[in-house]
């Protein structure tokens, strides 16, 4: 799907009810700001409170619906946090329109023989387990939406398993199966879709850090992706779950 030729309209997610995780920095925060000015109540996870405080302001001032803030360490989250989340949005909300888990971090580019496991540890408890256990958490207020997005980030790394990528490889494909999973154990409930979207190289610190010989420049903005995340996330793909999409396919 070419989604440079969709064009989202200004009121697509009125009333919809959105969490975002890692909106500090990168596509996180451009998703956040961007489904916030077409009218979604977005939740801004991150794990940095003055990162959250300054999206925050940004979206306030920019007369978009007042978003709620989420600090969570995904690192070493408990099953408690998980609880006092749900708590928190159920208490605020009563339900949950769309989760994009976009939190990620990269690891080492080291061969496996070599991998620090207390890195892998972290990799593949933020990219991994963080999204299957905040799904499964949220999953009754996603129930009580009449059409819910949950949209995990893939990665080009997610889709083949790529030598001295390790454990962010790893997690990746195994993202790519957890949205597959859940979409097919869940068809029946009509109302809720999960799919898996590969950004492609963005112009973040992420990607700097990953390709660091690379010019930046030659790379598209977080910004230049948004009519992806925005269809994906939207009533506009409703019925479509179960896939995996590059938000910059042609
Ligand atoms: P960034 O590094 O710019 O942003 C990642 C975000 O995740 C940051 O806001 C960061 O928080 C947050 N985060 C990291 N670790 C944790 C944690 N333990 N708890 C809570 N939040 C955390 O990356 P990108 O914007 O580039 O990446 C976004 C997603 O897209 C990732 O899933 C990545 O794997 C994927 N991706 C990106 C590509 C690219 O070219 N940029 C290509 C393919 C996939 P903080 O601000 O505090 O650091």
């Amino acid at each position: 799907m070419n989604f440079k030729e969709y064009k989202p309209s200004t009121d697509l997610l009125k009333d919809r009810v959105i969490l975002i995780t890692g909106v500090g920095d990168g596509i996180g925060r451009a998703a956040a700001i961007n489904f916030a000015l077409h009218g979604a109540t977005v939740v801004l996870h991150g794990r940095n409170l003055s990162k959250l405080e300054i999206i925050y302001d940004e979206i306030e001032a920019l007369g978009a619906p007042q978003p709620a803030i989420l600090p969570l360490q995904l690192s070493t989250a408990s099953e408690h946090d998980y609880e006092v989340l749900f708590d928190t949005l159920e208490q605020q909300f009563g339900r949950l329109d769309g989760i994009l888990h976009n939190a990620g971090i990269l690891g080492e580019r080291v061969p496996l023989e070599d991998y620090p496991t207390d890195v892998w540890d972290d990799v593949l408890n933020v990219n991994l387990r963080a999204p299957f256990v905040l799904t499964q958490a949220l999953l009754p207020l996603l129930k009580r939406s009449d059409c819910a997005s949950v949209l995990f980030t893939s990665s080009g790394v997610g889709r083949e398993a790529r030598p001295l990528w390790g454990a962010y490889s790893i997690s990746k494909i195994g993202v790519e199966a957890l949205s597959k999973i859940f979409a097919e154990e869940l068809k029946s409930e009509e109302n809720l879709r999960f799919n898996c979207i590969n950004p492609g190289g963005t112009r973040t610190a992420m990607r700097a850090k990953a390709y660091p010989n690379e010019d930046p420049l030659t790379l598209p903005i977080p910004e230049d992706i948004m009519p992806a995340y925005l269809y994906l996330i939207g009533p506009d793909s409703k019925g479509i779950t179960g896939q995996s999409f590059d938000a910059q396919s042609k």
